[in-house]
């Protein structure tokens, strides 16, 4: 039967299932998803980043959620393509059956799935994990690609022998190769033939991560290449001296061998792009929907994180809890676009004891929203963080001061 025929498939709404590495997602893996939804008369297409693909010599570049970030924004304003994290959350290699079988469960017996794929990995099938068991109740749909021939019949033992085949889009674009440009230095930026090949949020965040070893004579973000975020934000912080070693007395009278002005940090370009493409990714991760903390520290950074969020089409909002509520006006202690029963992150660049970012959660919760990450750059190990954990809060920090009195990264 023919793919388009839906005779059997009554009212079921066909969901087209395109799996990939897309390390990163490029212009052929789009336009295959838009032509997919048109020719095979799909009602949605689901793509799914592979966690850990198996068929592969070398794992790939990025991590499967940076993997899953980039796909998320390349499709943020497409209507009928969306992106689902089931081979991401899984354990273990990835597999087509069993992501099949989780997008089963997952949306019932009302939708039908069809297995979108190219030419060249629908050729591989036989090799795949339960060849037989992933077609089951399966349709497969294969796109064309550039410098693979679909033979006029396969073996009916071949899982794609009965698979409808169109040619498609047939754009000559491969990660590997997009890879490979990036890796040799050559820019991203439109009419090169790269950033053509790349949606435009997914070359930001290609850029400003640091991902495919982007070089090449460009700005000096470009060149700090592969180093992670939380490196290369140490990295800032000791050049602007943000961060600085030595023999210091704290305001609070203590001694210290190390002084960090996160405020420095925060107000300068770099250091602001950087701390908040950081804390964007954990608050996606954490799936939540707002974020903020207390004045001063976090104030620049819910300015800088909102840019960031509208750009990469994340659909969060900021806010920041004053140590009491105002005397005038509307009198209220948290600022912003934070609603009650959100589920919210609450950051500060730095923690110690935690006083103002203690009060911030209290202040929230009490609102009546749902903290389910609390975050800040700087982790002084003063009781502050042990205290968000005894609450049973997830606390993350991208560096932490050391019993020996230095500053080392915790999370890239
Ligand atoms: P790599 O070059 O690293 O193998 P890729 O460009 O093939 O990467 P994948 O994420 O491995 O990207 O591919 C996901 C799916 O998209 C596969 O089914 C693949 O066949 C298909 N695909 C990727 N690029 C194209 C293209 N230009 N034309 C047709 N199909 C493509």
């Amino acid at each position: 039967m023919g793919l388009s025929d839906a005779t059997d498939t009554g009212l079921r709404r066909r969901i087209g299932v395109f799996g990939g590495t897309f390390d990163p997602i490029h212009s052929g893996h789009l336009e295959i998803a838009r032509f997919a939804l048109e020719a095979g008369a799909l009602d949605l297409v689901l793509m799914v980043p592979a966690g850990k693909p198996w068929l592969r010599g070398e794992p790939p570049v990025a991590s499967a959620q940076q993997r899953l970030r980039m796909t998320q924004i390349a499709v943020a304003n497409e209507d009928q393509i969306q992106v689902s994290d089931v081979d991401v959350v899984r354990e273990g290699t990835t597999y087509t059956v069993d992501m099949l079988s989780d997008l089963r469960t997952k949306y019932g017996s009302d939708a039908e799935l069809v297995l979108v794929l190219g030419a060249d990995s629908a050729l591989q099938m036989n090799r795949w994990e339960q060849p037989n068991e992933l077609r089951t109740g399966c349709k497969v749909l294969v796109i064309g690609r550039p410098g693979e021939i679909w033979p006029n019949t396969l073996p009916d033992s071949h899982p794609a022998h009965d698979a409808e085949y169109l040619e498609g889009p047939m754009l000559d674009v491969s990660a590997t190769e997009l890879r490979a440009k990036l890796a040799a230095g050559a820019r991203l930026a439109a009419g090169d033939g790269i950033g053509d090949s790349v949606p435009t949020g997914v070359e930001r965040y290609i850029r400003e991560n640091g991902l495919y070893k982007l070089g090449g004579p460009g700005r000096e973000t470009d060149m700090v290449q592969t180093a992670s975020g939380a490196d290369r934000l140490l990295g800032r912080a000791k050049e602007l001296g943000a961060l600085k070693f030595g023999d210091f007395t704290l305001t609070s009278g203590q001694k210290s061998t190390y002084y960090f002005d996160g405020r420095q940090l925060s107000l300068d370009p770099e250091g602001a792009s950087i701390i908040s493409q950081l804390f964007l990714d954990k608050i996606i991760e954490a799936e939540c929907i707002a974020a903020g903390g207390p004045t001063v520290a976090s104030v620049p950074i819910v300015g800088a994180l909102m840019l960031k969020a509208w750009q990469e089409h994340a659909d969060i909002t900021g806010f920041f809890v004053r140590p009491e509520a105002k005397g005038h006006g509307m009198g209220r202690q948290i600022e912003g676009g934070v609603t009650r029963g959100m589920r919210v992150a609450v950051f500060d660049d730095t923690v110690s004891t935690g006083g103002s970012l203690l009060e911030a959660i209290d202040a929230v919760q009490a609102f009546g929203c749902d903290v389910a990450l609390v975050m800040c750059v700087l982790d002084r190990h003063q009781g502050g963080s042990d205290e968000v954990k005894r609450r049973g809060l997830p606390f993350v920090s991208f560096w932490e001061a050391t019993p020996e009195g230095d500053v080392r990264i915790t999370e890239r």
